[in-house]
């Protein structure tokens, strides 16, 4: 099966290196020269352009920043013209749930079947083909694709019509925003109380309050190793994505008349967090930074 992959960043980069370890012919395409170069280096083969990248595909794979990325590509670059129309093509990038519905019918049109499938699980979960693909579309067309999956995911979950698998990460991601903040809060809450975070974090993990982020992904430095809070919060998941993330989710939430005034909440804490401490490419769990601006200086 031949492969395009469009998009070798942060995620796209482990994703593409792992369907090359599983045997599949991968062409791969970015905007960026040196991510490109990074994954020839890592054994995927680059050409110089997407269309190159589908010519002849049986799918084609895209993992961009945002909504208007995939926009272009597809629509204004052509993408959807080039593609032979027996094709599948799988958008894993977290974009607005309504824009994914509107790409995969532009590609209906040509008769070329689409899946909205954005991921949880991290850099390290692309790297360790560990990731949680929510997968929206055609049933059928995923049972189709479903080994192109398993060779970069542990969980591959239909979650309905088109748009759906944006609408379960735009749910996931709210709520994981809204539990990191009140972690970092608990945790300043307890050290400014005098008690030592590590301790802290351990009782909580095992009580009513144990959450992801205490389980594997702790804002506090020095409680857990590997982790962003370990390195000044430097690579990982950044700010502007859980922040466009958040604005989606809010977005959504307007369109169907949902309160989420935790969601809103977080968002806005997010949105302070990049501007006051000019925050945008640190990873998300540093608004540890906004609720306890003293910590790193303990
Ligand atoms: P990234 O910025 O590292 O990678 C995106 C890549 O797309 C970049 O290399 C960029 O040059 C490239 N690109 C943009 N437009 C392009 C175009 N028209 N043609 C070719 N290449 C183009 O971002 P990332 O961290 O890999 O995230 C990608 C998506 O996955 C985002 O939607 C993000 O919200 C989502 N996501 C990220 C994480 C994470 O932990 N980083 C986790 C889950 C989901």
């Amino acid at each position: 099966m031949r492969i395009g992959f469009i998009g070798v960043g942060n995620m796209g980069g482990p994703m593409a290196r792992n369907l090359v370890q599983g045997n599949y012919a991968v062409r791969a395409y970015d905007l960026d020269a040196e991510r490109l170069a990074a994954a020839g280096a890592a054994g995927v083969a680059t050409v110089p352009s997407a269309l190159d990248a589908v010519q002849d595909a049986d799918v084609v794979i895209s993992m961009l920043p945002a909504s208007r990325h995939v926009r272009q590509l597809y629509l204004d670059d052509g993408l959807l013209d080039a593609l032979p129309p027996t094709a599948v093509a799988i958008d894993c990038s977290t974009i607005a749930p309504a824009t994914a519905r509107d790409v995969a019918a532009r590609a209906a049109q040509r008769g070329i079947e689409m899946l909205d499938a954005p991921v949880s699980g991290g850099t390290a979960g692309a790297e360790q083909a560990k990731l949680t693909f929510m997968v929206g579309g055609d049933a059928a067309t995923l049972a189709r694709v479903r080994p192109v999956f398993e060779r970069m995911g542990a969980n591959i979950f239909h979650a309905g019509a088109s748009g759906a698998g944006q609408t379960a990460k735009l749910c996931n991601n709210m709520l994981l925003a809204v539990q990191m903040t009140a972690t970092a809060e608990a945790l300043a809450l307890g050290v400014a109380n005098g008690l030592d975070a590590a301790t802290l974090s351990e009782i909580m993990r095992a009580s009513s309050g144990g959450n992801w982020p205490l389980n594997v992904y702790n804002p506090w430095p020095g409680v857990m190793e590997g982790v962003p809070a370990a390195r000044g919060y430097q690579g990982g998941f950044a700010v502007d994505l859980m922040l466009k993330d958040l604005n989606l989710a809010v977005d959504a939430a307007a369109d169907a008349g949902t309160p989420t005034a935790l969601g809103a909440l977080a968002r806005n804490l997010f949105a302070m967090h990049r501007r006051q401490n000019d925050a945008g490419a640190l990873d998300f769990s540093s608004i540890l930074r906004l609720v306890a601006p003293e910590t790193e200086a303990r």
